[in-house]
Order: C-alpha cells, then sequence, then structure tokens
C-alpha cells in the first residue's frame, strides 16, 4: 500500500475527551472515529487491525470445530419474553417497535437467538456436542459509554455457544475452549491472564474471564504468589485467619464533632483505622434497611453483597434522607451498637475487640466497642473486596492485585436458557432430554484498544507483529525530487509485495522527522529508509519500533535482513 492511496490521517493534538492512553492514540493515528456517544466508526487504517483480532479468533475457532454462522442484529422480543430477559434486563437493552407496532431489541448478546435455532435444528443427541460461533455487532446501552472502543455502546463480539447432552460433554468443551482461549490470546502477543469470575446477568455457573493486563484496567484482579489461583477481586473469597482477642477495654461514648470520614475519626481518636468499624446501608427487598459492617481499611464487595438473602437485586445503597428518617443519624455516625435492623459483618470485622464504631447519634463515637459484649455475636458474611498481602482462598501464598481488561469470558450456563427455550434432544433411549449449554465471548474490538493500551510508548503504539496493520515502513526521503530514491523504494517496496510482505510506502512529500513520527504514531514495526545520500554509498537505514537507534545496513543484504526480522 502506498500513503497516496490510502487513508492515514494523523492529529497532532491529543483530543481533550480522550481519557485513556489507548482511546487517545486511537484517534491520532486515525484508526477510529466518534459518530455519537459510544458509536464509532473504524477507519481504514483500524480496520485492518480489528480484521487480524477477527481473522486470530476465527481460525482458532474453526481448529476448535467451531461453526460459524451470522445472527441477525435484531431480535424479537418474543424470544426475551421466553427466557424471563425482557423484564430482567434493564435499559441497557436498547428496545424498537416496527411499524406494525411489534417490539425487538437490538441483541447485547444471542444466547436467546441461538437457543431458539438449536430448538428448530437439532433434534438429536447424535448432533451433539455442537459449538456454534459468530462475529458480530452487539449493542448495549451502557451507562457511561467511555474509552472509545473500550466500553462503547455498539461493538464487535465473538460470541459462540455450546449444546450438550449431559454436564461431562459442557465441561469438556469448556475446557476446550478455556485453552483455544489461550491459544487466541498468546497469538494476540498480549500479556493476560485467565481468572475466576462472577457470571453476572448472563447467567449460569462456571464462568473464567480473560484479562489483558494493564494498569488503567478497569477490573482488579488478585493472583496468588505461590499457585495459579487468579482471580477477579469482584469474586475472589476474602480469607481472615485473625482469631478476635478478648476484650480488654471498657466501652465508651465520646463527642467527635465534626468527623465523619473513617480516616478522620481514626485520626481524631489516635486509633488504627484496622481498630474502626464502618456500618453501609443498603437497600433490601420490600424496603427494609440493611446494615453491611465492614473494618474501617476494608471496601465493601457489592457483587458478594448482592448474594445476601434479603438484599435487593440490583444491589443499591440507601439513600441518605432515607437513613437519617429511619435510623435517626447521618450516614457518618452510624455503628452497630442497638441498631435495630438486620446486620451483617464482613469477617474481618468480626474478628476485632475494642473497635470504634459509630452510636447512631450525630457526631458521637463508641470507643472500647466488644462482639457479644456490648452488642450480640455478628452474624458473619464474607462481603469484602480482598486487599493486597490477603491469604489466597486456595491456602496457598499471598494475595497480589493487577490491573486488567476484560476481553474474554466464558461461562457454563447450564440449562438456564434451554429450560426456559425448551431446547431438547432425545436420548439414546429416544427421551426428550433438556441440553446443557455453555458460551463463550470475546470483545473484538476491546482487544484492539486493550492492545494499545498495553504497548505504548511516548511516541504511539506499538504494535506486536500478529496485530500491527503493516508489518514495515519505507520511508523515502525527497521521493518526489531524487529519482535514485524513489527508484530504490519502488523497487523495494515490489519486492515486498511479491512476497506478500505487508508494507506501507509513504510516498507523502513529507519532512523525514512528520514522515517518522507518524509511522511511530500507527505503530508499525519495523521501518526502512531511504536517502540520496545512503543511496550512493550502496546503504539503507533501518529501525525497529523499540529500537534506541537506527542502524545502516547495506542494501544487498536488506531482503535478507528484513525476512529474518519479520520471521523472528
Ligand atoms: P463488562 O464487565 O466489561 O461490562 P460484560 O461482562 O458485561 O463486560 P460479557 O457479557 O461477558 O461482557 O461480553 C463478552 C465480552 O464483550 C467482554 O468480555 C468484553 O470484552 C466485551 N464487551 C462487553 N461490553 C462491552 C462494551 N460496552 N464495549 C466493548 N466491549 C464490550
Ligand atoms: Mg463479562
Amino acid at each position: 500500500m502506498k500513503t497516496s492511496c490510502f487513508h492515514l490521517y494523523t492529529l497532532k493534538e491529543t483530543p481533550a475527551d480522550a481519557e485513556i492512553i489507548s482511546h487517545q492514540l486511537m484517534l491520532r493515528a486515525g484508526l477510529i472515529r466518534r459518530l455519537a456517544s459510544g458509536l464509532y466508526t473504524w477507519l481504514p487504517l483500524g480496520l485492518r487491525i480489528l480484521r487480524k483480532v477477527e481473522a486470530i479468533i476465527r481460525r482458532e475457532m474453526d481448529n476448535a470445530g467451531g461453526l460459524e454462522l451470522l445472527m441477525p442484529a435484531v431480535q424479537p422480543a418474543e424470544l426475551w419474553q421466553e427466557s424471563g430477559r425482557w423484564e430482567q434486563y434493564g435499559p441497557e437493552l436498547l428496545r424498537l417497535t416496527d411499524r406494525h407496532q411489534r417490539d425487538y431489541c437490538v441483541g447485547p448478546t444471542h444466547e436467546e437467538v441461538i437457543t431458539d435455532i438449536f430448538r428448530c435444528e437439532i433434534k438429536s443427541y447424535k448432533q451433539l456436542p455442537i459449538n456454534f460461533y459468530q462475529i458480530q455487532t452487539k449493542f448495549r446501552d451502557e451507562i457511561r459509554p467511555r474509552f472509545g472502543v473500550m466500553r462503547a455502546r455498539e461493538f464487535l463480539m465473538k460470541d459462540a455457544y455450546s449444546f450438550h447432552i449431559d454436564q461431562d460433554s459442557l465441561q469438556q468443551t469448556y475446557d476446550h475452549m478455556f485453552d483455544t482461549y489461550s491459544r487466541i490470546f498468546d497469538q494476540f502477543g498480549l500479556k493476560y491472564r485467565p481468572v475466576n469470575a462472577d457470571s453476572g446477568s448472563i447467567g449460569g455457573s462456571a464462568s473464567n474471564e480473560f484479562h489483558v493486563l494493564a494498569d488503567s484496567g478497569e477490573d482488579a484482579i488478585a493472583f496468588s504468589d505461590q499457585s495459579n489461583y487468579a482471580s477477579n477481586v469482584e469474586m475472589a473469597e476474602a480469607i481472615c485467619t485473625q482469631t478476635r482477642e478478648a476484650p480488654q477495654q471498657s466501652r465508651e461514648l465520646v463527642e467527635t464533632p465534626g468527623q465523619h470520614s473513617i480516616s478522620e475519626i481514626a485520626e481524631f481518636l489516635s486509633v488504627a483505622v484496622e481498630k474502626t468499624l464502618k456500618t453501609l446501608i443498603a437497600c433490601g427487598e420490600k424496603n427494609q434497611l440493611i446494615a453491611l459492617v465492614l473494618r474501617g481499611d476494608h471496601d465493601l464487595n457489592t457483587i458478594k453483597a448482592e448474594k445476601i438473602p434479603g438484599i435487593a437485586s440490583p444491589f443499591q445503597m440507601a439513600d441518605a434522607d432515607e437513613i437519617k428518617k429511619q435510623l435517626g443519624c447521618d450516614i457518618g455516625s452510624l455503628g452497630p451498637v442497638e441498631l435495630n435492623i438486620p446486620i451483617f459483618v464482613d469477617r474481618s470485622a468480626a474478628a476485632i475487640s475494642d473497635f470504634v464504631c459509630g452510636a447512631n447519634q450525630n457526631d458521637k463515637h463508641i470507643t472500647g466497642v466488644n462482639w457479644g459484649r456490648d452488642l450480640p455475636e455478628p452474624n458473619i458474611v464474607d462481603i469484602r473486596n480482598v486487599v493486597e498481602g490477603d491469604p489466597s482462598p486456595d491456602g496457598k501464598g499471598i494475595l497480589s492485585i493487577v490491573r486488567g481488561i476484560e476481553v474474554g469470558h466464558i461461562f457454563q450456563l447450564g440449562d438456564k436458557y434451554s429450560s426456559a427455550l425448551n431446547a431438547t434432544v432425545l436420548d439414546e433411549n429416544g427421551k426428550s432430554v433438556i441440553t446443557k449449554m455453555g458460551c463463550y465471548g470475546i470483545g473484538v474490538s476491546r482487544v484492539v484498544a486493550a492492545a494499545i493500551e498495553q504497548n505504548n510508548d511516548e511516541s504511539g503504539i506499538i504494535w506486536p507483529m500478529s496485530l500491527a496493520p503493516f508489518h514495515l515502513a519505507i520511508c523515502p526521503i525527497n521521493y518526489h525530487k531524487s529519482e535514485l530514491v524513489k527508484q530504490a523504494a519502488d523497487d523495494f517496496y515490489q519486492q515486498c509485495q511479491q512476497k506478500g510482505i505487508e508494507v506501507l510506502l509513504d510516498d507523502r512529500p513529507l519532512r523525514p522527522g512528520a514522515m517518522f513520527s507518524d509511522m511511530e504514531l500507527i505503530g508499525i514495526p519495523h521501518r526502512v529508509v531511504f536517502s540520496e545520500r545512503g543511496l550512493k554509498q550502496s546503504q539503507c537505514e533501518y529501525k525497529g519500533r523499540c529500537d534506541d537507534q537506527s542502524q545502516d545496513l547495506a542494501i544487498d543484504d536488506l531482503a535478507e535482513f528484513i525476512k529474518q526480522k519479520l520471521s523472528g
């Protein structure tokens, strides 16, 4: 490809509305353009990368026995009513009505449609297991679309759905998909980690996410330093090894005027934050309030809290006015002593003695409080986020926490959709049985952003070879003025093309600096420069995207040198 025949449109300035580096670089390098909130056009350069991600996924899915199909983006409401998700899904589901007043949605995911296809097409256990997949556009009306294609409203997903006669078969395919995902992410050339995960609104039991590791990732991942344990912090069990000591202090009501946050209280009373409790009030079912008590230095995990019986789903903190009305004080003065609503206490909060907590009167706290003496023995639950240094839940090692971007998610759905939509087959004995299902997603467009998030420097994007839009840039200096340069560049360009090398010849009349910075910004892994001065000595210049210095090469060695570089 020559730049004169391509649409290369780079920006010098960092767009003001782009918060994270991948979003900034995707705009600056001309990979995407915003149409409206969460809606992006993939420009030719960006599309080349997106297609590479797709190609790797497609190849590995085909190798793993997946069968590609393509389902409609628009789905009839009836199917979603059958599964119950028309009501459950909430405002993320974009609903529309056609000219006949029939309801539809734009698919955020395709469990319903695939299950409908299955029940119409597949009749016998002999046709199982079967694994269908597609690479298709999804729409989710995200509450906060942001970070460009990382959290868009319309995005490209690979979604696969497998059907099975029993759990053993599902487990086998699930394990096979786990391995296939590992191969896919290996081929992307990205640093990633599979982790245990929550199955969210898609439902089902076992589930793993695949995360690309990057500091800006929205998810926190906990992993053990001594085993394979790795989990989304949302799911990681918090282990408390501490045992509660006997009370030493007596209970005392103290004035804490104007001190509201845990750190203010701890400092004001000169106690460690670990010796304080915080009391959070969640909405329960039927307008009831429920208290969740944690150690002052710990954070509530709402995914865990939502699983407590009686807590409203989706999880919601109670409103400050409602708290004041029902409990008689502001949020900063709450505590579990003589609090007449259901109270659930985190394991670590239940293991401390002589602690400080709010007195349920404004500007008052109680010190020297002890479970079992000043208030009943706690109702213990696991509701906090794990922190760095916690013991690993598998009993091996301690946890570290890194940030990740969720790019893939696999689930065992069991019979959640197959029983709702009555997807059955006849078994060996001619008996009708409900099938088991698995589903397997990869955020194709998010992978592109995640790759950039992980691989960039001050000059721009650094593509791994497998995703690079072009492998080699040819930068001729004075292409339009020097016949010698033009000849050498065109010759080498043609050689590369004949060998099937994905090469971009920059034939724009630009200064060398501007040309180089564009090629670096768009992240082409290898660059060759032809100049009249060099050519007169039968030389050219090579620089790898991450090399500090360029190196001179004899023209005669160039082809072999590049061949080596591209194969390595
Ligand atoms: P998240 O937790 O990031 O909202 P999710 O768990 O809702 O994602 P899944 O239903 O598991 O997403 O979808 C499969 C994959 O699709 C995700 O792993 C992610 O890579 C991608 N994905 C989900 N939502 C978006 C989005 N709004 N924009 C881009 N990619 C997305
Ligand atoms: Mg997910």
